[in-house]
């Protein structure tokens, strides 16, 4: 078989039926980020590939590459299938906005380690009994955040985004990338202290521990990584909750 081989860790974002017995994967890997690959034969009652071509799986890879846009998958075991994470509504649904969020901002096919450990290591909070806030909307901001950041589309959030002026930020602007200031707000929506705190103090600490917020202060945050993402990244998310 011409080509050649690439052995990779991926996490499957997104697993799709495909003709009669086949897998079509979106793959985001350690090696290569995004990658799009076809399971022959993955559906068929004694696949070698078992059950674990499914969304969160965390997967050793062997793929090949030939002249097509996918490659092919030669060999794959589990680095962890997150079992828990699977029995839980919410961390289902939570895992399901992280692959997606990821599937839409990390589209290249450029390695991007920052981003590909924290979507394993969220998932793994996800996936643990004692880790009870991984599923809750402060947890799902500082994911977001964080993966904003690792794709190089964090928010200005130190100064002011269109002139530099350090104090009386008082809203957010998406054209601008950031918080603005009283003079620059034109296009802005206000953006309140505790919501800038939030982001500010989730984005710096790790993920279990991102600053309980009010809903009201969470949803300025959700609204101010979304406008920035969208505005730069030209990427629309899905609600974080
Ligand atoms: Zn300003």
């Amino acid at each position: 078989m011409a080509g050649t081989t690439l052995k990779t860790e991926a996490v499957v974002l997104r697993s799709i039926r495909y003709a009669e017995a086949d897998r079509i994967l979106h793959l985001y890997s350690a090696k290569r980020g995004r990658i799009g690959a076809i399971a022959k034969g993955a559906r068929r009652p004694r696949s070698r590939f078992g059950g674990r071509l499914e969304p969160f799986f965390r997967l050793d890879l062997v793929l090949h590459e030939g002249r097509g846009e996918l490659l092919t998958v030669t060999q794959v075991s589990t680095v962890d299938g997150y079992p828990r994470l699977r029995s839980s509504g919410a961390a289902l649904a939570a895992g399901a906005r992280a692959c997606d969020a990821v599937l839409r901002l990390l589209d290249s096919a450029e390695p991007n380690p920052p981003a590909y450990n924290l979507l394993c290591r969220y998932l793994a909070l996800l996936d643990d009994p004692a880790a009870a806030r991984a599923a809750e909307l402060e947890t799902a901001l500082s994911f977001r955040l964080k993966l904003a950041l690792a794709a190089g589309f964090a928010p200005e959030l130190a100064s002011c985004a269109r002139c530099g002026e350090a104090d009386h930020l008082v809203g957010f602007a998406g054209a601008a990338g950031g918080v603005v200031c009283a003079g620059c707000q034109a296009g802005a929506f206000p953006l309140s202290e505790p919501a800038h705190r939030f982001m500010v103090e989730a984005i710096g600490r790790p993920l279990l521990e991102a600053p309980g917020a009010e809903d009201a202060a969470l949803r300025q945050a959700e609204r101010a990584i979304s406008e920035t993402l969208e505005h730069h990244a030209h990427v629309q998310l899905r609600p974080a909750a």
